[in-house]
Order: C-alpha cells, then sequence, then structure tokens
C-alpha cells in the first residue's frame, strides 16, 4: 500500500525548517532571551514571549515519549510516534527502518530526513531496549 502524507505547509515562520529538510537537517528556532527551543516554528516564544529567535540546527536525537503501531489492511504496518528532541520539544513523527517495530516507551532515536519532499522521521538508535544483549 502506497503511504501518502500531508503536504507541506509552508508560510514565512515555517519557510526555513523546510529549506533545512531540503537539506537534510532538522531545524528549528531557539529564543535568544531564554534559549528554548520552539517547535513547530513559530514567530515568537512560547515561554517569554520574545520575538529575537535565532534558527539552529536540532542534534537529530530523540526519546520516544508514546507511540502507535497502525496496522493496514494489506497487512503492512507503520510506527507513529511523539518523541522528545535533545533540545526539549515534543514532535510527532514517524519511526522507520526494517525494526521499527521494536520500538518501546524510553527508546533512544536518530534522525533520518528522507522522502520527497523531505520530511523528519526517526530510526532507533541501537538495539531494542529491555533486550537481553
Ligand atoms: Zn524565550
Amino acid at each position: 500500500m502506497t503511504r501518502v502524507y500531508p503536504s507541506a505547509y509552508e508560510d514565512a515562520d515555517s519557510q526555513p525548517f523546510w529549506a533545512a529538510l531540503g537539506e537534510g537537517r532538522l531545524d528549528m528556532p531557539r529564543c535568544d532571551d531564554c534559549g528554548r527551543h520552539l517547535f513547530y516554528p513559530r514567530a515568537v516564544c512560547t515561554a517569554c514571549g520574545s520575538e529575537r529567535l535565532t534558527w539552529v540546527t536540532a542534534r537529530g536525537r530523540a526519546t520516544v515519549h508514546s507511540f502507535t503501531t497502525i496496522h493496514q489492511r494489506d497487512g503492512g504496518s507503520y510506527v507513529i510516534a511523539l518523541v522528545d528532541l535533545a533540545e526539549g520539544p515534543r514532535m510527532i513523527t514517524e519511526i522507520i527502518g526494517e525494526n521499527a517495530g521494536e520500538v518501546a516507551i524510553g527508546a533512544e532515536v536518530v534522525l533520518d530526513v528522507t522522502g520527497d519532499p523531505p520530511r523528519p522521521f526517526f530510526r532507533l538508535a541501537g538495539p531494542a531496549q529491555g533486550r537481553d544483549a
């Protein structure tokens, strides 16, 4: 089954986000006054109201806060997750990779910008959590 993703919504506040994805990066604004990272991209800091924001590149590391597995009629499945970025913001994403089904709450994941147009997916960072080595 072919996956269909929502169209990219690009405006003045999100244009740098989409441009960075086109270059394989996940960028987001960081507040110059309080240091908070903002995702999704906005024009004003949600913590202190400052409009002094600078675009920075995320490290591409995150921890799974929660997830759900979508089972499709054709037998396929995919994993949608809420992940907490190392920079602080929580974002919704899809966990990709052959071992995506082994995802667990608390698992470490790494950014993988892929697709056309490019989108920020994540992959499990290492061996499944809680498994004996
Ligand atoms: Zn702020």
